[in-house]
């Protein structure tokens, strides 16, 4: 039996682990409660704030900032606040101008600051946090992501998702009352980032495998209880009930948690956040409205399971014909000399558009693709061929976890959120290179199925 990791033994932690790391977190208050947001003002006292810098948008101030206003203002707190506008449809995006303006309300001799938000808020205040040397407050509107106690930000820069350090909060606040209110996609969004995890956890063994990259079992162990949580409360969150939003959102921090225990995203974020990435990118290149990152992760996570249970009845590749291949083309000169790096490079500025010198230029440090790489992993991923089956087979029916999704009215194709079949196609080739991580992805294109799998994929998920 694994052992069940809970929020509260995990607060403001710091130990040596087996692991050879020590772990630890700033992240050490949590008012988890109905009416949470009245604690706020005794909250903030505690942590030694006296004038906070309140960031909402315009649908959290509604939702939650309103009232953190008024509690502040009851309590005689002097605050500073920002309040930036939300699109009619969708969520602001994590930008340089929604950080350009944040910065630029911020007041020096704001000592603490509080994000009032899930998402993009959360990751602006984080960041801003971070880079102004202050401590951080998150009061939580809703759970629909599992970044809200993590050390990292998302941030878009040059159309390029990237993460970026940031202050994980001192204190998160949840008023369970005002976030069983929040709308039902919001709910589902956080349930799809955390059945998310079945896959990055996969991917993140999976690289330990092949490339021998770190893996904690610790980290591993405490985002299985973040699944675990959401798996429990995710069939009756129609009804709304406080005590089920507690376990969703206990679910996401513990997840958080873990990812600033690493002090990367890795045990959170593998190909399903990928290709959410990607198609959110085209949705900037496009101007759509962003979609709730949740959701897309949650569409990314059917997708990729769906290879994970393809890969796991999967016939031995032929290594000896893919090793000559790879030799052959690591012997025949440098690798951004050749055709084929070429032939790549044009196929990025078709895919990536404006944001096509970013990867690029990760390529070309990273070298993931490069036949001598390749040759490499290929000598590993043949010597541990039966383990990565095994492994494979123990992630969960696509099926099983679309079913979860559907239950709870959530999208589970890219076409329920507006993304065309070209960017599907292109999704499942080349998110792989948004990032030097390997996942699912990278191992079926170093064993040349990706674009077989691709067909799959279109077939059933955008036909
Ligand atoms: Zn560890
Ligand atoms: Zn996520």
């Amino acid at each position: 039996m694994e052992r069940e990791f809970k929020t509260e033994e995990l607060l403001g932690a710091s130990f040596d682990c087996g692991c050879g790391r020590t772990h630890s977190t700033r992240f050490s208050r949590m008012i988890m409660e109905d009416g949470a947001v009245e604690k706020l003002p005794g909250l903030l006292k505690e942590l030694g704030c006296s004038r906070p810098y309140v960031i909402c948008d315009t649908n959290t101030y509604e939702a939650c900032g309103a009232e953190v206003f008024r509690v502040l203002e009851k309590a005689g707190v002097a605050f500073d606040s920002v309040i930036l506008k939300s699109p009619e449809d969708g969520d602001i995006p994590a930008d340089e101008l929604s950080l350009g303006r944040v910065c630029m309300a911020f007041p020096k001799d704001c000592d603490m600051v509080v994000s009032v938000g899930a998402g993009t808020i959360n990751d602006l205040g984080r960041y801003l946090s971070y880079i102004a040397g202050r401590d951080f407050v998150l009061v939580l509107t809703s759970p629909s992501m599992d970044g809200a106690v993590s050390g990292v930000a998302c941030l878009i820069q040059n159309q390029l998702k990237i993460t970026f350090p940031a202050h994980a909060p001192l204190a998160l606040v949840a008023d369970l009352g005002m976030m069983s209110r929040s709308p039902m996609k919001m709910l589902s969004a956080g349930v799809g980032d955390i059945l998310g995890k079945y896959n990055c956890l996969t991917d993140w063994r999976l690289s330990a495998m092949v490339n021998g990259e770190y893996f904690c079992p610790t980290i591993e162990g405490i985002m299985r209880s973040a699944i675990d949580k959401t798996m429990e409360a995710a069939g009756k969150l129609s009804q709304r009930r406080e005590e089920d939003i507690k376990t969703l959102t206990e679910g996401l921090v513990l997840s958080g948690i873990a990812m600033d225990f690493a002090g990367n995203s890795r045990p959170a974020s593998g190909a399903e956040h990928h290709i959410s990435h990607y198609f959110e990118m085209q949705f900037l290149f496009d101007g759509i409205p962003a979609v709730l990152h949740g959701t897309k992760v949650g569409i990314g996570t059917v997708m990729m399971l769906r290879l994970y249970n393809e890969l796991a009845k999967m016939e031995r590749p032929d290594f000896a014909a893919l090793k000559a291949d790879a030799a052959a083309k690591a012997a025949a000169g440098p690798y951004e000399e050749s055709p084929q790096f070429a032939a790549w490079k044009a196929e990025m500025e078709r895919a990536y558009r404006g944001a096509a010198p970013m990867v690029t230029a990760l390529e070309r440090k990273a070298q993931k693709n490069a036949p001598a790489r390749l040759l490499k992993r290929l000598e590993s991923i043949e010597k541990h061929w039966d383990d990565i089956v095994c492994l494979a087979a123990q992630t969960p029916a696509s099926g099983a976890i679309r079913g979860i999704l559907e239950g709870l009215g959530a999208p589970v194709r890219p076409d329920q959120v507006g993304v065309c079949r070209q960017y599907v196609a292109d999704g499942i080739l080349y998110a792989k290179e948004l990032r030097d991580r390997y996942t699912i992805l990278q191992l079926l294109w170093d064993i040349g199925r990706l674009a077989d799998m691709k067909e799959l994929l279109l077939k059933e998920f955008a036909e």
